[in-house]
């Protein structure tokens, strides 16, 4: 008897340790999809089977795990104004996926995705219109992957640049998101997720403290 829960003890040890789970870092995740747009069925199940599904399997491919709620909110668009956004969450990352940018951002450059501040909010949004999967090495990586990656990469912390720095900046999210696709390699952005990870806590310590 005793030894049969000696041997159990030390099983669940040796899978433990298997599956490290110390190792993985999770990110609180808000997924939305826009309410007010009019969508066939057959493209929100393509997004959450096709793209979104391959973003996160391939994130979590280098340990990095999205902690996924679903919530439930809009993207107004009040004419030559910020999109008004509701149902976002403070110390998630949100994601909202939506059929066009608000032209606001977009500024006709019919954008894929964008990341950014949002009123203090943690925002990716991404244009099922114009979303695509893994595609072209270096040159055209899932759209939902590209767009977490400038948050998990911290680049949402700083305004986007224009210019040459905000094309190195393209490049080097496209070469991170290649080389976690064909190579397995997430060297970067675990480094990257593990202090944004640390600025969402502390995002939703401060609004928790503040009430
Ligand atoms: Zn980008």
């Amino acid at each position: 008897m005793r030894n049969d829960m000696m041997t159990r003890r030390q099983l669940l040890g040796i899978v433990g340790a298997l599956s490290a789970p110390g190792d993985e870092i999770v990110v609180p995740l808000r997924l939305l999809v826009d309410r007010k747009v009019k969508w066939s069925p057959e493209q929100v199940e393509s997004f959450r089977k096709d793209l979104w599904a391959q973003a996160v399997g391939n994130l979590l491919s280098c340990g990095v795990r999205l902690q996924v709620v679903e919530g439930k909110g809009e993207v107004e668009r009040p004419p030559e104004r910020e999109p008004v956004i509701s149902g976002l969450e403070w110390g998630s990352l949100n994601f909202v996926a939506t059929n066009r940018i608000p032209m606001h951002w977009d500024g006709g450059r019919s954008l894929c995705g964008v990341t950014t501040l949002y009123r203090g909010h943690h925002l990716c949004m991404v244009a099922l219109d114009l979303a695509h999967g893994n595609r072209v090495p270096f040159v055209a990586v899932n759209t939902c992957l590209h767009e977490l990656l400038h948050a998990l990469l911290n680049d949402i912390f700083e305004d986007r640049p224009s210019g040459a720095k905000g094309q190195m900046r393209e490049a080097r999210v496209e070469y991170v998101a290649t080389k976690l696709w064909l190579f397995g390699d997430g060297r970067e952005i675990r480094e990257g997720a593990r202090s944004y990870v640390q600025r969402l806590a502390d995002q939703r310590r401060r609004m928790s403290a503040s009430g």
